[in-house]
C-alpha cells in the first residue's frame, strides 16, 4: 500500500505533528490524488481538539483538498491521470437511503463517511484527511476543478464555499434580497462573495472593527460592528435572510430581531458549547425561523465550483507551510485570519 505522510493530532491537548501512515491502493472505482493544497477549516481545530467529542486519535484533519490525479482504477470514467480535482468533507455515504438518492449525501440517514475521523469502509479503521501528501477516494466523491482559477484559492471552496452556497441557494437568495452574514472568517467571507454574486444586498456583521474595509472590498454593501447596539438597531426588521457563521456561543436574539416578516436565520457555525436559547417572542413576533445547514451534496458542490469558475470567485487566502499549522490554529482562535489559511503541500517533507 502507498505510504503517506502528513500532520496529525495524537491527542486533544497535543499540537499537530509529523505522522506516517498508509493509503489504500486504488480499487477499480478509486482515484488517487497528489494533494497540492489543503485549506484549514475551523472544524479541523474543533475536531483535532475533540471539542465535539468522538475524535479518534491520531487524527489527520483537512477537508478542503485540491490536487492532481496520479492513478485511476479500471472502472473510473470521469477522471484521468493529470486532471485537477477536489475533495471536500465527504469521501463516501451509503448511497441507498432516500437522502443519498436525492443527492443529499451530507444528510445520509446512515451517516456519510467524513474525509477524516470517519469510518473507513476499506480498512475498517478511521479515515485520514488532507493535511497529507496523497489521498485515495472513490470517483463519485471527487469533484472537477477548473484550471482557470488559482488552485490554492479554490481549496477552501470545498468546505467554506459549499457550506455557504448551499443555504443561500436553499433559502432562495436572489436579486433584491437583503442578506446578513455574521462573522467574517473562512465561511463568512465566502458567504459575502457568493451572496453578492447571487444579486443580494449584503450586510456583514463583525466583532472586528479592523475588518470593515476588507468586508467592503469582498462585496459587502454595509458593515455593522455587532457590539455597537445603535448600529444593530438600525437594521431591525429589515433582513430577508441571515447566514450565521460564528464559531462561538453568542446571543442569537440580537440577530433574530433583525429579520423581517417570515425571515430565516440559518446557523452554520458549530460552537463547542451551545448558544443560549433564543427568546420565543422574537420568533413569533414576525413568524421568523431559526434553521441549520450542513455542507452540501456532491452534485451541489460541483454546481458551486462551476458557479465560482463562471464568476471568478475564489477564497482570499494566507498560504502557510505545513509546519505553521499549530500557529495558524492559535491565530484562527483570535479571529485573525485573512480569510482562510491554506497549506502549501509542497512544504510537507519526509522526516
Ligand atoms: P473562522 O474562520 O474562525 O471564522 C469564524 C468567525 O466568527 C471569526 O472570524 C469571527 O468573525 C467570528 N467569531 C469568532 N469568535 C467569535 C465570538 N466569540 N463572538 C462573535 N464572533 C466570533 O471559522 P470558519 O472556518 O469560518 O468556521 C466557522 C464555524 O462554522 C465553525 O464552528 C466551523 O466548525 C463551522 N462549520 C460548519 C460547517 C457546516 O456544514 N455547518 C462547515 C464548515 C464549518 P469576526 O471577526 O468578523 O467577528
Ligand atoms: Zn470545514
Ligand atoms: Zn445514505
Amino acid at each position: 500500500m502507498p505510504k503517506a505522510i502528513g500532520y496529525a493530532a495524537q491527542a486533544a491537548d497535543k499540537p499537530l505533528q509529523y505522522f506516517e501512515f498508509e493509503r489504500r491502493d486504488p480499487t477499480a472505482s478509486d482515484v488517487e490524488i497528489e494533494i497540492l493544497y489543503c485549506g484549514v477549516c475551523h472544524s479541523d481545530l474543533h475536531q483535532a481538539r475533540n471539542e465535539w467529542g468522538g475524535t479518534v486519535f491520531p487524527c489527520v484533519p483537512g477537508h478542503e483538498i485540491v490536487g492532481k490525479v496520479t492513478r485511476v482504477g479500471s472502472n473510473v470514467s470521469k477522471y484521468k491521470v493529470g486532471d485537477t480535482v477536489g475533495v471536500g468533507c465527504m469521501v463516501d455515504s451509503c448511497r441507498t437511503c432516500a437522502n443519498c438518492e436525492d443527492g443529499y449525501e451530507q444528510y445520509c440517514d446512515n451517516g456519510f463517511v467524513g474525509t477524516y475521523n470517519g469510518e473507513d469502509k476499506h480498512s475498517g479503521g478511521v479515515t485520514f484527511g488532507g493535511y497529507s501528501n496523497r489521498i485515495t477516494v472513490t470517483e463519485d466523491f471527487v469533484l472537477k476543478v477548473s484550471d482557470k482559477l488559482d488552485l490554492a484559492g479554490v481549496a477552501p471552496l470545498l468546505c467554506a464555499g459549499i457550506t455557504t452556497y448551499s443555504p443561500l441557494r436553499h433559502w432562495g437568495v436572489t436579486n433584491g434580497h437583503k442578506v446578513g452574514v455574521v462573522g467574517l472568517g473562512g465561511l463568512g467571507h465566502m458567504a459575502v462573495k457568493l451572496a453578492k454574486a447571487m444579486g443580494a444586498e449584503v450586510v456583514l456583521f463583525t466583532t472586528s472593527p479592523s475588518k470593515v474595509d476588507d468586508a467592503k472590498r469582498l462585496g459587502a454593501d454595509h458593515v455593522v460592528i455587532s457590539k455597537d447596539e445603535e448600529q444593530m438597531k438600525a437594521w431591525r426588521n429589515s433582513l430577508d435572510f441571515i447566514l450565521n457563521t460564528v464559531a462561538a456561543p453568542h446571543d442569537l436574539d440580537a440577530y433574530l430581531s433583525l429579520l423581517r416578516l417570515n425571515g430565516t436565520m440559518t446557523l452554520v457555525g458549530v460552537p463547542a458549547e451551545s448558544h443560549p436559547s433564543p427568546a420565543v417572542y422574537n420568533l413569533i413576533a414576525k413568524r421568523r425561523s431559526l434553521a441549520g445547514s450542513l455542507i452540501g451534496g456532491i452534485a451541489e458542490t460541483q454546481e458551486m465550483l462551476d458557479f465560482c469558475a463562471e464568476h471568478g470567485i475564489t477564497s482570499d487566502i494566507e498560504m502557510i507551510a505545513m509546519d505553521d499549522i499549530n500557529e495558524a490554529y492559535e491565530r484562527m482562535l483570535k479571529s485573525d485570519v485573512k480569510y482562510r489559511f491554506v497549506i502549501d503541500m509542497a512544504t510537507l517533507k519526509q522526516k
